[in-house]
């Protein structure tokens, strides 16, 4: 037991989680990512889902810049509404690969939908020539 205390005051810093581990009552070693906690001892809630994020390390959980974790998925969708973390409205850095992934989904649709109303003008275009020399041809 001593043993142990001695390991874990030698390792305690602003750097270690500080969640107590039962029963020992002796800080876990893990080095701290958020609120003094390491990842595996944050319970962090998917404020999208509102479910928690199991593993911080899972390739479905996505931890944001400023250390705030969803579900992949969740984050993705949220981040079609905004570049901001859901929780502390920090701006993500534009270079975070699921900002370059959006924002490279959305250029693609913005030119796909410019395309489609390219298409549609042409097409309203034609059909109201169509109509106008339509009117103009109708006997009076
Ligand atoms: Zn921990
Ligand atoms: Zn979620
Ligand atoms: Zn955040």
């Amino acid at each position: 037991m001593p043993a142990k205390i001695h390991t874990a005051d030698r390792m305690s810093g602003d750097n270690q989680c500080n969640w107590l581990i039962k029963p020992e009552n002796r800080r876990c070693p893990n080095v701290v990512l958020l609120d003094g906690k390491c990842s595996r001892h944050l319970k962090q809630q998917c404020t999208v889902c509102f479910e928690n994020v199991r593993s911080a390390n899972s390739p479905m959980t996505k931890r944001l810049a400023c250390g705030h974790a969803f579900h992949l998925k969740c984050i993705l969708t949220w981040f079609q509404e905004s570049d901001r973390c859901p929780v502390c409205r920090e701006e993500q850095p534009k270079s975070d690969p699921l900002i370059q992934f959006k924002n490279n989904i959305e250029d693609n649709l913005r030119k796909k939908y410019k395309d489609v109303m390219n298409s549609y003008e042409d097409q309203i275009e034609t059909l109201m020539a169509e109509g106008i020399r339509g009117r103009r041809g109708r006997p009076r």
